[in-house]
């Protein structure tokens, strides 16, 4: 494959108190291409010794950060986002070169998200108000939000962009300073993120981007004493890991961790919409999404139907060069994760799994270079592993019940709770099943609708803490209650 000319433009460095530098040790990480595994940069590898200093800018930075008025906070949100969308052609071939999403998916939704999210708290900056509270005679009682200082935020590789910004976003909009660690597989998009910031204006130190490893930098980012709060999305085993380091100075932690979702099919769906709403659910971004709707729950009388289209549709689905714009499904992200799924496919077997399409790597030759997994569809058992453990690829386990408790007994049956899906025309049903899942997001007759303004954030094993909205505001705020005698 020919090396892509020109490359999309990114900063390869370290962002440090607003110069970009090298690493402490001087070392690179080597970004690759997952569609035919050619280097796309040599980006710098941060570590402890660069996170002590980017977290001793942010502290630098952040007094006057706090103190600046909200709206002017708010208005170089704002303006990031002009600046976003105006790179839109840029950033959509850089994520799609470094994650392998599709070119049309990252113009269409990566980079407008990105765009919408950091309007979005532009615009809430000076929204956040605090409360007076009726209290004993005598007494003005009134509670502020104040910032909570240096935040470390960690990224994980399956949508980098979108991630970045949905920290970045309410963390500076509240006032706080902020040192963030994109996944050492994808970096680009989150450097000239930071390389737009300067341009509009962010003062020094505000944002700090520190590109290194998971168990180094990473590592520093959890336990370090001067950071108040982690916001953390990765997967459960790392989560577990940052609470446990997080102790050191009891900072605030908020983890949004993997997911099982389950997506359920009721007799009287509307199937068409069912059978695409599912693909969606779990085909798009090739599976790689904590949300993905990776458990079709199917009502036995309808199965036979619905999987027919369904199989149908996923052996229609055109793979190819992510920066083809005919392209719906690109590789996986890394060749490590491509064989992590494919053993999955191994694991279903086992267990009495039947494939009903996919469970391998396509055979065409124009893709052998790429990390690709073909629309994977599994008939298995609630208690198998493939319906218990997160695949996080173009991977789905069908089940199937009978009863409507039978439904909420699978769909409950897993240590996450992250996104669940409903299709159904009974909406007495609906409100019944969205009030007894286990999960923070539950989507009726559509998956995986996301929006700023919307609470995002999972219970159980998925986590706790949410994004967007209002709730994210104040999981980057802590209340002060200030007591006047009057
Ligand atoms: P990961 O946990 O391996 O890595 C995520 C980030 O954590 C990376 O930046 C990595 O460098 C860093 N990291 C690794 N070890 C660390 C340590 N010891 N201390 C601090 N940081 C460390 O996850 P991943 O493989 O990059 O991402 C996939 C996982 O993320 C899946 O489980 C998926 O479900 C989850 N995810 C969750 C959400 C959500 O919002 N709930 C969203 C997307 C992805």
């Amino acid at each position: 494959m020919a090396r892509i000319d020109p490359l999309p433009a990114f900063p390869t460095k370290l962002l440090i108190d607003g110069k970009w530098c090298d690493g402490a040790d001087g070392g690179t990480i080597t970004v690759a291409n997952p569609f035919d595994g050619e280097a796309l940069a040599e980006v710098a590898i941060a570590t402890a010794a660069d996170v002590d200093r980017a977290v001793e800018a942010a502290a630098r930075a952040f007094p006057a950060w706090r103190a600046l008025a909200a709206h002017d906070r708010g208005r170089l949100l704002l303006k990031l986002a002009d600046a976003i969308e105006a790179d839109t052609a840029n950033l959509a071939r850089l994520e799609a070169l470094d994650t392998g999403h599709p070119i049309r998916d990252c113009l269409s939704l990566d980079v407008p998200r990105t765009v919408l999210c950091f309007r979005y708290f532009g615009g809430m900056a000076d929204k956040l108000e605090g409360s007076v509270v009726p209290v004993d005679a005598g007494f003005l009682n009134y509670v502020e939000r104040e910032p909570i200082g240096v935040v470390g935020a960690i990224v994980p590789w399956n949508f980098p962009l979108m991630f970045t910004s949905w920290k970045l976003g309410p963390a500076l909009a509240a006032g706080n300073t902020v040192v963030i660690k994109p996944s050492e597989i994808t970096p680009l998009s989150t450097l000239r993120i930071g390389e737009l910031m300067q341009q509009v204006g962010f003062p020094d130190g505000v944002i700090n981007i520190v590109t290194g490893y998971g168990h180094d930098a990473g590592q520093r980012i959890a336990e370090h004493p001067g950071i108040g709060k982690v916001a953390f999305t990765g997967s459960t085993a790392t989560g577990r890991r940052i609470v446990e380091a997080s102790a050191t100075n009891l900072k605030k932690v908020q983890l949004e961790l993997g997911g099982k979702g389950p997506n359920i099919v009721f007799a009287d769906a509307n199937l068409p919409a069912a059978v695409g709403g599912s693909a969606f659910a779990i085909f798009h971004n090739q599976g790689q999404a904590c949300i993905a709707g990776s458990r079709l729950i199917l009502h036995e009388t309808i199965a036979d139907a619905f999987l027919e289209k369904f199989v149908a549709l996923a052996r229609s689905i055109r793979l190819g060069d992510p920066l083809d714009p005919q392209t719906e499904m690109g590789p996986l992200t890394s060749r490590l994760h491509q064989e992590r799924v494919l053993s999955f496919v191994e694991v279903a077997r086992e267990q009495g799994g039947d494939v009903l399409t996919g469970g391998r790597a396509p055979v065409n030759a124009a893709l052998a270079a790429g990390c690709f997994v073909e629309p994977t569809i599994v008939r298995a058992q609630p208690d198998h592993r493939v319906a218990q453990e997160e695949v996080f690829g173009p991977f789905v386990t069908v089940l199937t019940f009978r009863t409507d408790e039978e439904a909420l007994a699978i769909a409950n049956g897993t240590e996450y709770g992250l996104g669940a899906g409903l299709w159904t025309q009974d909406i007495t049903r609906a409100h019944r099943f969205a009030k007894q899942i286990h999960a923070g997001m539950v989507w009726i007759n559509s998956y995986k609708r996301v929006h700023p303004g919307s609470p995002f954030g999972g219970v159980g094993r998925s986590g706790y803490g949410r994004e967007m909205g209002f709730e994210a505001m104040r999981e980057y705020t802590v209340a002060k209650s200030v007591w006047v005698n009057v």
